[in-house]
C-alpha cells in the first residue's frame, strides 16, 4: 500500500478536529475538514482503510467505471485527505473522555485534546473465525453480497447464517448465481417471516439445516471449491461443493470505546439526531457504519462523513462566535 497512513510523531497537543477511524466516512470527513482549514488529525486504527481493505474489486463506487480494488480506493481517499493537510496517525485510540471539554483522546502513543471529535470507527462483519475463511477472503469468500455478488454470475454459492442479513444476501445473490444454498446451524431461521417467505419461494435458494462450516476448501489462486460441513446434531462431516461462500452472521459496530458516553441502540450502533451526524454530546459527531445498520455502503459512509465535517465546522464557528460575544460583553 502506497499512501496508507504513516506515523506522524510531532503534532500539537490540542486540535480543533480529531477523527477516529479511517474508512470512507473518516477519510471523507478528513477531506472536508482539511479543506475548511481545520487541519484535522485522523487516527487510522486497527484496520486502516476499514472494511473495503478486505474486499477485492469495488464496482459500485461512482466515478470508477472499470471498478477499483478496495485497498487502492482507500489509498486514494487517504492520499486526498493528506493532500489538504490531514495528519493521519497509524495509531489506535484506546480511550476517550467526552465528559470534559476540551475532549480527551488517548491513543497507544499519545494523548490529545480536541474541540470536536468525529467518530467513524465503522462496523465489522462477524466472521466464523476459521483460518481458511481469512485466507480465502476476497478469493471466493466474502462478507458482502452487494459488493461481491456480481463476481459469482453463473456460479453456485453458499450463504452462512439464518438472520435477515443471510436471507437478504441470498435473495440478492440469486440475481447472479445459478443456485444459492443457505447453511444454518439450527433448524429454525431467526429472520423475519417476510424474508423467510421470500427466500422459501425463490426457486434458486436451497437450505442445509443443522450444519456448521468447519472449513472452506480452495486456494487463493483457484478460489473456493467446497465447504466442509459439520452436522450440529450428529457431529458428522461432509464436503459440499460450491464456488463461493458469503458469511452473513451479523455485523458488530465498533463502539466499545464509547460505552457509557455516547448513546447507542440495543445493537450497539451510535444514535444520531435523524438527518444529521450529531450525537448526544455537542461537538461529537458520528458517521459511516458505526451509526448505520441499514445501508452500510462505502458511498453512504462517505456521504455522512461529509455531513460530519460540515457539522463540526459549523459547531466550531458557533463556538467561536459565542466566545467573541462573551468577550465583547465582559
Ligand atoms: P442476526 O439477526 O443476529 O442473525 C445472525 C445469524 O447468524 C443467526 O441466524 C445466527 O444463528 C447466525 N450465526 C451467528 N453466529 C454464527 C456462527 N458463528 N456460525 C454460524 N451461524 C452463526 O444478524 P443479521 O441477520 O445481520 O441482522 C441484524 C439486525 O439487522 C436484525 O435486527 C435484522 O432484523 C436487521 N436486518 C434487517 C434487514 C431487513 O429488514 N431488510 C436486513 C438485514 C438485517 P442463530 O439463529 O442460531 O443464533
Amino acid at each position: 500500500m502506497s499512501s496508507q497512513p504513516s506515523s506522524t510523531p510531532e503534532i500539537a497537543k490540542h486540535q480543533q478536529v480529531v477523527i477516529i477511524g479511517s474508512g470512507p466516512a473518516g477519510y471523507t470527513a478528513a477531506i472536508y475538514a482539511a479543506r475548511a482549514n481545520l487541519s484535522p488529525v485522523l487516527f487510522a486504527g486497527v484496520q486502516p482503510g476499514g472494511q473495503l481493505t478486505i474486499t477485492t474489486d469495488v464496482e459500485n463506487y461512482p466515478g470508477f467505471p472499470e471498478g477499483i480494488l478496495g485497498p487502492e480506493l482507500m489509498d486514494r481517499f487517504c492520499e486526498q485527505a493528506k493532500r489538504f493537510g490531514t495528519q493521519v496517525l497509524m495509531e489506535t485510540v484506546q480511550a476517550v473522555d467526552f465528559k470534559k471539554r476540551p475532549f480527551r483522546i488517548l491513543s497507544d502513543r499519545r494523548e490529545l485534546t480536541a474541540d470536536t471529535v468525529i467518530v467513524s470507527t465503522g462496523a465489522s462483519a462477524r466472521l466464523l473465525g476459521l483460518e481458511s475463511e481469512s485466507r480465502l477472503m476476497g478469493h471466493g469468500v466474502s462478507a458482502c453480497a452487494t459488493c461481491d455478488g456480481f463476481f459469482f454470475r453463473g456460479k453456485e454459492v453458499a450463504v452462512v447464517g439464518g438472520g435477515d442479513s443471510a436471507l437478504e444476501e441470498a435473495n440478492f445473490l440469486t440475481r447472479f448465481a445459478t443456485k444459492v444454498t443457505i447453511i444454518h446451524r439450527r433448524e429454525g431461521l431467526r429472520a423475519s417471516k417476510i424474508m423467510q417467505d421470500r427466500a422459501m419461494r425463490n426457486e434458486k435458494i436451497a437450505f442445509i439445516w443443522n450444519a456448521e462450516v468447519a472449513e472452506v476448501l480452495g486456494t487463493p489462486e483457484g478460489g473456493v471449491t467446497a465447504l466442509r460441513l459439520k452436522d450440529t446434531q450428529t457431529g458428522e462431516t461432509r464436503d459440499f461443493a460450491t464456488q463461493g461462500l458469503f458469511v452473513a452472521i451479523g455485523h458488530k459496530p465498533n463502539t466499545e470505546l464509547f460505552q457509557g458516553q455516547l448513546d447507542m441502540n440495543a445493537a450497539g450502533y451510535l444514535q444520531v439526531t435523524p438527518g444529521s451526524t450529531r450525537t448526544n454530546i455537542d461537538g461529537v459527531f458520528a458517521c459511516g457504519d458505526v451509526q448505520d445498520h441499514v445501508y452500510r455502503q462505502a458511498i453512504t459512509a462517505a456521504g455522512t462523513g461529509c455531513m460530519a465535517a460540515i457539522e463540526a465546522e459549523r459547531y466550531l464557528e458557533a463556538q467561536h462566535a459565542e466566545s467573541l460575544a462573551t468577550t465583547a460583553s465582559a
